[in-house]
């Protein structure tokens, strides 16, 4: 049977509608792209080119955090069904600029793990395609002029 679903996905505001087949059991399962609502930043192109782009971008964020879980096991801890997860009070701010690369900030990371993610990143993702805490000044000063 072909089930419909439509996913808006954390990584920019895109909407897309994609059906896939209930008999169809392969793990890689077939995603056919039915309907997008592009987000401005992925208007004027095809609805196939944006659902590929969008789950790229989106495989890519949680790919990293996934990194991050892995190599970093203090910040991590395991929910009721036994999956790992970040602790509450871990802090991860994504986007992606115009360059459509990741700028994510983990602020507790300790700056060894932060050197040793930003050289994972590097060598698995691809320079620059992955920002770990590049923003983090930026940030600290525009809390600062909210408190003025
Ligand atoms: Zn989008």
């Amino acid at each position: 049977m072909k089930k419909t679903n439509i996913w808006k996905p954390d990584t920019c505001n895109c909407v897309i509608t994609y059906e896939w087949d209930t008999e169809d059991t392969n793990i890689n399962r077939e995603h056919t792209v039915i309907h997008t609502e592009p987000c401005e930043f992925h208007k004027d192109q095809s609805k196939e080119v944006v659902f590929e782009t969008v789950k790229d971008e989106n495989t890519r964020k949680n790919k990293f955090i996934a990194d991050v879980m892995e190599n970093v096991p203090e910040i991590v801890e395991i929910d009721v069904k036994g999956q790992k997860k970040l602790k509450e009070d871990v802090v991860v701010d994504f986007h992606f600029d115009e360059e459509r690369n990741l700028n994510i900030n983990i602020p507790s990371l300790k700056s060894l793990d932060e050197l040793a993610l930003k050289n994972l990143a590097e060598t698995k993702y691809g320079v620059n395609k992955v920002k770990l805490n590049n923003t983090k000044e930026e940030i600290l000063v525009s809390s600062e002029e909210t408190i003025k």
